[in-house]
């Protein structure tokens, strides 16, 4: 296939993505894929010939759909959404066109200060203060691994990052079991250690004590130890919570510690003014993440970390070794050097698009919807004797299981999740609240709608039935 042939298989590619979305609602949601069962008709070695691009597309039609879970059914209610805005995959097939490396403003100047412009008006549109600037990542996993070694590095001085970290004094982390596992990755690949992540307790609505985070620092400080900094969460992975940022920074502040706080889900969230008390205190922290690839439909990979002063992160993660150096240093940005990777994608175009297509006020409508049709399932569930609503969040996620505290409705719910899924009309996740089997509910994909969300219940419940009579 040579460039030639490439705007008529774009075209096909784009009737297939037609008729794909057409047809979207009669797939099941989840896969129902046994393992090995797509490698078992792959061939075992790569063709040493080039095949006909035709059967490699009707092998792509007839392989790959049915052996995918379909992240943008409308009613994919698992995890978090990863919302792809149609705006979004149109800026990505242009972004694929132009191929670009942008690890250095020269050799994307178009993409870095459109990277620039881009996080600047996602910063705007959430009321965070014109302070901060920020990069896009790939993943909050990134994000959250820069943050956690600027925490480190500052803590002690930078010699980490010119010594190694054996010989020093141990840096020490606070966070609450809420927190994502990225947080965990993130302290063992930055030497910190799994045993130096200080779990903080919590209070009944599952966000952090700052006075039992003033006594972790203190007991830390009488050891030997460093306290390096603080992540809190807004909208925990597994049950929404929401740690109280402007209690936590009175805190920090008065022993230097950085915050970083993960919102990588519903950070989002805060383009509507009535969810900025969640994070108030929010102007304080010096990191935070939220991936515009879950709900703001700029799809993945698209990951905003917001830096009070980038400066710290660059001194950490950030390189400048001849063979990249380039003019115009002091009026150009190199993201490179804000993050891990060298290579970088072409990440803000697809921002740019969804920011244009639908206006920071569809954005809005789209998030208030999610919540709102969330909230009133919730209170269905709610409101039937047979389940129980175990956790809230403010921003339309809630987990529910069957009634009873034995055992047995552990194992009930299990089974119920397990044939709700195998049903294929919806997809729902789980967590364990207090050693407890429940099931998780969010809604976030572009076109989900109120219906889309009514239609749980009746499913679950369904389900329920049958398990009942089975
Ligand atoms: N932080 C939170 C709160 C999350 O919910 C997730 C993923 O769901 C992550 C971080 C990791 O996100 P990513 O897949 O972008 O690395």
């Amino acid at each position: 296939m040579k460039y030639k042939d490439l705007p008529a298989w774009s075209r096909m590619a784009a009737d297939w993505g037609e008729n794909y979305f057409a047809t979207i609602r009669r797939r099941p949601v989840r896969s129902s894929a046994k393992p090995g069962e797509f490698l078992s008709k792959l061939p075992a070695a790569a063709p040493e010939k080039p095949d006909d691009m035709h059967t490699i597309f009707e092998d792509f039609e007839r392989m790959v759909p049915d052996g995918m879970t379909h992240w943008q059914h409308p009613r994919f209610f698992a995890y978090f959404s990863a919302n792809a805005a149609p705006a979004s995959i149109l800026a990505e097939q242009l972004a694929n066109y132009i191929a670009a490396n942008c690890m250095l403003w020269q050799t994307s100047p178009a993409a870095t200060e459109l990277e620039t412009r881009m996080v600047d008006w996602f910063r705007d549109s959430l009321g965070l203060p014109g302070h901060f600037r920020g990069v896009i990542h790939d993943s909050a996993t990134v994000a959250n691994l820069c943050a956690v070694l600027t925490m480190r590095e500052k803590a002690l001085n930078w010699d980490g990052v010119a010594n190694g970290i054996s010989g020093q004094r141990q840096p020490r982390i606070y966070a609450t079991s809420e927190n994502h596992s990225s947080i965990d990755k993130a302290a063992r690949i930055a030497g910190i250690g799994s045993a130096n992540l200080v779990r903080v307790s919590t209070d009944d609505e599952r966000s952090m004590r700052p006075e039992s985070l003033r006594h972790a620092i203190e007991a830390d400080l009488a050891a030997g130890l460093v306290p390096a900094g603080v992540v809190l969460c807004v909208g925990g992975t597994s049950t929404g919570a929401v740690d109280g940022i402007a209690p936590v920074a009175a805190v920090a502040e008065n022993f230097g510690l950085n915050i970083h706080v993960d919102a990588a889900w519903a950070g989002a969230a805060m383009i509507c003014d009535e969810f900025r008390r969640h994070w108030e205190g929010i102007e304080q922290v010096d990191s935070i993440v939220i991936n515009p690839h879950k709900w703001i439909g700029a799809q993945f990979d698209c990951s905003v970390q917001f830096l009070a002063n980038p400066d710290s992160q660059i001194r950490t993660v950030g390189l400048r070794p001849d063979y990249l150096s380039t003019s115009s240093v002091g009026q150009i940005t190199n993201f490179n050097e804000w993050t891990i990777p060298l290579g970088r994608r072409f990440r803000a175009l697809k921002l740019w698009f969804v920011f244009r297509a639908y206006g920071v006020e569809g954005l809005r409508e789209m998030i208030r919807n999610h919540v709102s049709w969330v909230r009133e399932l919730q209170s269905r569930f709610d409101s039937d004797p047979e389940f129980e609503v175990l956790t809230t969040c403010p921003f339309g996620l809630f987990t529910f299981r069957l009634s009873g505290s034995d055992d047995s409705a552990d194992e009930k719910t299990r089974q119920l999740l397990e044939r709700v899924n195998n049903g294929g009309q919806i997809y729902l996740t789980q967590t364990t609240i207090g050693g407890r089997f429940a099931i998780r509910m969010t809604a976030g994909q572009f076109e989900c709608t109120k219906a889309d969300v009514e239609a749980v219940y009746p499913v679950v419940k369904e389900a329920a039935e049958n398990l009942r009579a089975q």
